[in-house]
């Protein structure tokens, strides 16, 4: 823990009487590490693909043989779309760190898990993966921002996708329950260890950081999971056994009926 001593004098005189209060900054010094660690963290992770693009983009000027230009202009793209990727989800965790919600509306959580099926399917199908999805007749209203639940939902389909292999099954449900709906994403993949399944929320903490880069990762889908099913008052939970699969349980709090 860490203390400070604060003194704060009592009236204006040259000499005033003062007093010496103790104050716990356990917490605010926290929050100030917590803040260095995620801007040494950002710049680690901007540098590597910036750095990338420079040294492709040097050799490619230098290169004359239309093969090695073609590999070369292909990593660069590469790169380049890693670098949008980590900045798009820079922006979007900061948006949703002011807390506050901007557009809430009654959402239904059908059409959310609709769309993303959608958005996903050709994708997944194109490297074998089924994606299913098991909807509740019952209309699951919950109140919200429809594009944060969407994004929400969007990272745990992808995820599920990204650490699956071919021939395996992706099945996302949405259910009603006596006072919250509730959303499962689950996977046949490659699973999680379980001392990683407490941290895996944490910004940019990757169970495996070669795999997460090679399939596009950038470590920060989870804390913008978990930003919004806390902004939504829901809560989230993940099981896992390695080499079977992965769930991850959303619920968020009902409109009442
Ligand atoms: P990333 O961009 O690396 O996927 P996330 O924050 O989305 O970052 O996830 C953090 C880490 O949790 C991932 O790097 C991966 O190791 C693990 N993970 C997340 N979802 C799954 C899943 N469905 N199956 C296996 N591992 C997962």
């Amino acid at each position: 823990s860490y203390f400070q001593l604060v003194t704060t004098p009592l009236g204006s005189d040259p000499h005033p009487p003062f007093i010496i209060t103790v104050e716990n900054i356990t917490e605010r010094k926290r929050l100030e590490e917590v803040r260095r660690d995620f801007v040494a963290n950002v710049s680690h992770e901007l540098k590597t693909p910036v750095g990338g693009i420079v040294l492709l983009a040097d050799a490619l000027s230098q290169e004359t043989d239309p093969a090695t230009v073609l590999r070369l202009s292909h990593r660069i793209l590469d790169e380049g779309d890693r670098l949008a990727r980590l900045v798009t989800d820079l922006l979007d965790l900061s948006k949703l760190e002011e807390t506050e919600l901007h557009q809430i509306h009654d959402v239904n959580l059908n059409d959310v898990a609709a769309e993303c099926i959608d958005r996903y399917r050709l994708g997944a199908e194109a490297r074998g993966i089924k994606l299913t999805v098991d909807l509740d007749a019952q209309v699951p209203l919950v109140s919200g921002d429809r594009w944060q639940l969407s994004s929400a939902l969007s990272n745990l389909v992808d995820n599920a996708i990204k650490y699956s292999e071919p021939n395996s099954e992706v099945r996302l449900a949405v259910k009603v329950l006596a006072t919250t709906v509730q959303v499962t994403v689950s996977d046949q993949g490659i699973g999680i260890p379980a001392r990683d399944l407490t941290r895996i929320f944490e910004r940019f903490y990757r169970v495996d950081a070669d795999r997460s880069r090679a399939t596009g990762g950038t470590g920060l889908g989870l804390s913008i999971v978990r930003h919004v099913i806390e902004n939504h008052q829901g809560s989230i939970e993940v099981t896992s056994t390695e080499g079977v699969g992965t769930t991850f349980t959303i619920a968020l709090p009902r409109v009442e009926a």
